[in-house]
């Protein structure tokens, strides 16, 4: 799977590939983010890709530590 659609990649989690729904991403305010308002699980940040790191958020599933395949 070698897929690259660019102007989707900032609105998707680079860990399981849904949706982040990220407000910036989306064109919105960042404190409209629900990424404020939460706690990011640390093995859930360490696992992101390194190139997707500080560029992709992630979903709020993965930020709060559940893997999508288990
Ligand atoms: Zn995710």
């Amino acid at each position: 799977m070698t897929e690259h659609t660019d102007s989707n990649e900032a609105t998707q989690c680079p860990l399981c590939g849904k949706p982040n729904e990220c407000a910036v991403a989306a064109g919105r305010d960042a404190g409209s983010c629900w990424c404020m308002t939460v706690t990011m699980s640390p093995s859930a940040l360490a696992s992101i890709p390194a190139e997707a790191q500080g560029k992709v958020c992630i979903c709020a599933r993965c930020a709060a530590g559940v893997r999508a395949a288990d």
